[in-house]
């Protein structure tokens, strides 16, 4: 870290996201003094998406709201900061990894690279005004479209597209959400809480237009224009077409030094890759976890903050493995959630509600008697109380599915 440094490894951190910041501070607040770099895409300091499709897009926040760590932290924890500086290859036998015309030989190694917006090659060939939002400089361009009271067609009923048309709705503009499944976050939430979720946006003045697809899109003629033509024969004029169809893990890194990949890339509970010296963080990372019993990838800010600081410990040797339960939040006009868990591909086969689907309530999502993942609305003080049920696993479903016992109570 200095001239007075002890240790004289190098670590290298590739990303430049939550998980990569987070590896940084760890790493130094656990002692290590040894040479640090921290190779960064984008030209930004490392900064959290979440406020990107929420308080931003309502000029409630700011770029420096979101920044992670300050400008003088880098410089202060000696951690050489690269910006706009992505790493293009990665030698792991040779220990070495690119960026720009500097090639770095490495003890250690984080990847943390994130992920990028899935692209709709209809739309990007189309002509006509599209967005994504991945990035600060995306979400600055469709805050400038919000201002103006754009016209939207939000692609995609998921997270990001519904939380773009919250926004879009306080700022007044008009906004057709297209989902090509039955409900909107179907696939995560079922059709009961789905439906919720499409009603809530309907109440707000959302044209949410579900089990039709986008079948083109064209300029209409006139510049700044799109005419989206939808699977049911309708079309829809709009100032903007917001693409929001998931993401995609950045592993193109990865799969050329020859690191295990598959949907991400594989490490286990301590977030080491198919090479020991090469650990994984955040999106890109599909990692063993031990309470789950198999291999996750998981896309939320929590699990890049977790991953980060354990992927940093791993990087020291001192490392426990991470078994934190996948944990998300959303916020959507005044509906506020946060929802613990995971259902896999198997899916579950009963829902217990407790409260109002319209307004406050909690859900539980079970298959074959146990609790995978459990979920609120507006109700801050039941967290704890859910993830120890999600924990439990196998509580009293009679108890569960009555709304007058505790939930402290219905663990088995
Ligand atoms: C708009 C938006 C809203 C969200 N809202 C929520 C929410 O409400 N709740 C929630 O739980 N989660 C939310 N998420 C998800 C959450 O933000 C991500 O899970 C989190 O950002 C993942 O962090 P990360 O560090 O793994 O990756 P990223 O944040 O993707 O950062 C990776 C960084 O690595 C850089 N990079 C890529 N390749 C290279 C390379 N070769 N060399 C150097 N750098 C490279 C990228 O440019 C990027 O800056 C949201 C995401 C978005 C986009």
């Amino acid at each position: 870290m200095s001239t007075s440094s002890t240790d004289h490894r190098t670590f290298v951190i590739v990303g430049g996201g939550l998980a990569a910041a987070t590896a940084a501070a760890t790493l130094r607040e656990e002692g290590f003094d040894g040479r640090l770099v921290l190779l960064a895409a984008e030209r930004h300091l490392p900064y959290e998406r979440p406020p990107l499709s929420k308080g931003y897009l309502a000029g409630e926040a700011t770029l420096a709201d979101a920044t992670v760590h300050p400008a003088d932290f880098y410089e202060t924890h000696g951690v050489e900061l690269r910006l706009g500086t992505p790493a293009t290859a990665l030698d792991v036998d040779a220990h070495t990894v690119t960026a720009g015309d500097e090639t770095i030989t490495y003890d250690r190694l984080l990847l943390a690279t994130g992920s990028s917006a899935r692209r709709l090659p209809l739309a990007d060939d189309s002509g006509a005004p599209v967005a994504y939002l991945r990035t600060i400089d995306d979400a600055e361009r469709i805050a400038a479209a919000l201002r103006e009271r754009a016209r939207l067609v939000v692609v995609g009923g998921g997270w990001i597209g519904l939380e773009v048309a919250a926004a879009a709705r306080a700022a007044g503009c008009d906004v057709v959400v297209v989902e090509p499944l039955e409900e909107p976050l179907l696939r995560v939430l079922g059709p009961q809480v789905g439906h919720a979720f499409a009603q809530l946006h309907r109440r707000h003045g959302v044209d949410v237009r579900t089990g039709t697809s986008v079948e083109d899109i064209t300029t209409a003629g006139a510049p700044g224009v799109a005419l989206v033509r939808l699977g049911d024969g309708t079309t829809v004029e709009a100032d903007l077409v917001l693409v929001g169809i998931g993401a995609v893990p950045s592993t193109t890194l990865a799969e050329k030094a020859g690191l295990k990949v598959d949907d991400g890339v594989m490490v286990d509970e301590h977030l080491r890759s198919s090479h020991p010296d090469v650990v994984v963080a955040g999106d890109i990372a599909r990692a063993h976890h031990p309470l789950l019993g198999q291999h996750v990838r998981v896309e939320h800010w929590d699990t890049a903050l977790g991953q980060g600081a354990a992927a940093a410990r791993t990087m020291l040797g001192t490392g426990e493995p991470y078994e934190r339960l996948p944990y998300f939040f959303t916020d959507q006009y005044e509906l506020g959630m946060e929802y613990v868990g995971y259902v896999d591909r198997d899916g579950f086969d009963e829902l217990v509600v407790r409260g109002d689907l319209d307004g406050v309530y909690l859900a539980f999502w079970v298959r074959q008697g146990r609790v995978l993942a459990a979920m609120h609305t507006g109700d801050w003080d039941a967290m704890d109380d859910l993830r120890a049920v999600v924990r439990a696993g196998a509580v009293d479903l009679d108890r569960l599915r009555d709304p007058q016992v505790p939930l402290g109570d219905v663990l088995g």
